[in-house]
């Protein structure tokens, strides 16, 4: 099964130079059978990047969608809309999100519904702060935000569901989670999955990606952890040299 590499751009670089790294990106070798790459541009970038990427191995994704699919709400932007601009994938809760606009585990169960119903491929990012790892409450807090991002979501034969681990603490912060930490958590979110779905659906419908200071150093350590599907990177996808440093380690 291929490895997903997803770059988050956050909210960097101007549509220039959102294009200028999109082509960069989109000349990478990438070995198509064994990963899968796709970059998270700022909405006012996407559909440049989008006429950039034409023709490459990557895909398009937006960092945040609104649950709603039209309507009085200033300022957001459905699902549908997103698919317009040839987005495939979402993300959704991302800790920042969380943490700066008090984003809930109901709002992303919302935005997750929202974006299953326009075909999009959400990715759920969930984690613990500093203060619940320390205090050995980690494996609680994933499990309520699984069940809870989760909850009364009916996922269909074709239909795909991300699950980004990102340990808020490791968040932009060069401070990764050990792989083997990472693997705990990742057969964790599995078991609350196989929980709510059953195996057959969360084993065939569900990827789990790590999140957390990821680069061309480390990456591999990651990938080579039994039920890591992949990486969300953040800083390493942001600038064309590190990123096609890290699609090269990903694919070594
Ligand atoms: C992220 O933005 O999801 C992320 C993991 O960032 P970084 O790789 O910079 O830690």
């Amino acid at each position: 099964m291929q490895k997903l590499i997803f770059g988050n751009w956050k909210m960097n670089l101007s549509a220039d130079d959102a294009v200028a790294l999109a082509k960069t990106a989109g000349t990478m070798p990438i070995d198509a059978s064994r990963i899968k790459a796709a970059v998270f541009p700022s909405f006012t970038a996407l559909a440049s990047v989008r006429a950039a990427l034409q023709g490459a191995p990557v895909s398009l994704g937006a960092q945040d969608c609104f649950w709603e699919k039209a309507g009085a709400y200033t300022g957001e932007i459905s699902p549908s809309q997103l698919r317009e601009l040839g987005c495939s994938h979402v993300l959704v809760g991302h800790s920042e999100r969380r943490q700066n606009l008090n984003e809930t585990d109901d709002m992303v169960n919302r935005k997750i519904r929202a974006a299953l119903d326009a075909n999009l491929t959400p990715v759920m990012c969930i984690g613990e702060t500093d203060d619940a790892r320390r205090r050995g409450l980690w494996s609680n807090v994933i499990a309520e935000q699984t069940a809870k991002g989760l909850a009364g979501i009916a996922v269909a034969g074709t239909q795909n569901v991300i699950v980004a681990y990102e340990p808020i603490w490791a968040v932009g912060t060069g401070r990764a989670c050990a792989p083997q930490d990472a693997r705990e958590a990742h057969a964790l979110i599995m078991n609350s999955l196989i929980e709510i779905f059953g195996p057959a659906v969360a084993q065939k419908n569900f990827r789990i990606i790590y999140g957390g200071s990821v680069d061309a150093r480390n990456i591999g350590e990651y990938l080579a952890m039994d039920g890591i599907d992949g990486a969300l990177v953040g800083g390493a996808s942001q600038r064309g040299a590190s990123f096609a440093e890290l699609v090269a380690a990903a694919q070594k």
